[in-house]
């Protein structure tokens, strides 16, 4: 039975202990993609579990998901930036993009060894004018996908950010799941 608690406060925030959670967790959260996916559990109550969630989250402290994220972007989005940067489109394609291995017609944005090549400290040099992808990210409170088909994406971020962990560890809470129910 699913408790929608009225608000879930963020209790775990810094990045190092996140990493070290969610590494730990690992097989746990795997079981517990089990345990849904053998439930059919639905996305929408962990959705409305997420929101309270990334209401608590300052992700100006984190930026984890622009160091670690690849990001596919296409014309559209590229002009905007384009249009944003005051740079001419093919200038932005040639300096601050790579092709697409997975689709010819869009372009990934660079990435260096801080990350996401727009990326300035914690902050977006191109804000106003971010891909969707990045608007959306973690896409844990919207999207039409089931919670079964996002949770190998939630598994490997969980380590990462702490909107996808605090969600999942509310939503375990919220199922009264605990790691010895793997029943398949
Ligand atoms: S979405 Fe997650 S990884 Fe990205 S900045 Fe916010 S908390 Fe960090
Ligand atoms: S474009 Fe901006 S929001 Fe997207 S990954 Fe790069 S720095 Fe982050």
């Amino acid at each position: 039975m699913f408790r929608a608690p009225r608000e879930y406060v963020v209790v775990v925030t810094d990045l190092v202990e996140i990493r070290r959670l969610g590494t730990v967790k690992a097989a746990e959260n795997v079981a517990f993609r089990r345990y849904l996916a053998a439930r059919h559990c639905a996305m929408e109550p962990f959705q409305a579990l997420a929101v309270s969630v990334q209401r608590g989250m300052d992700c100006t402290a984190c930026a984890n998901c622009c160091r670690y994220s690849v990001v596919s972007v296409g014309r559209a989005e590229l002009q905007e930036i384009a249009r944003h940067a005051r740079l001419d489109s093919a200038e932005l394609v040639r300096r601050y993009t790579d092709p697409d291995p997975e689709a010819p017609a869009r372009r990934i944005v660079r990435s260096g060894r801080n990350g996401c090549i727009f990326l300035d400290g914690n902050l977006c040099s191109i804000y106003p004018a971010r891909p969707s992808a990045c608007r959306e990210f973690p896409h844990v409170t919207r999207g039409e996908h089931s919670l079964g088909a996002r949770m190998a994406s939630l598994c490997r971020w969980a380590p990462l950010c702490p909107i996808v962990y605090n969600a999942l560890e509310a939503f375990k809470h919220a199922v009264g799941y605990h790691h010895s129910d793997t029943a398949a």
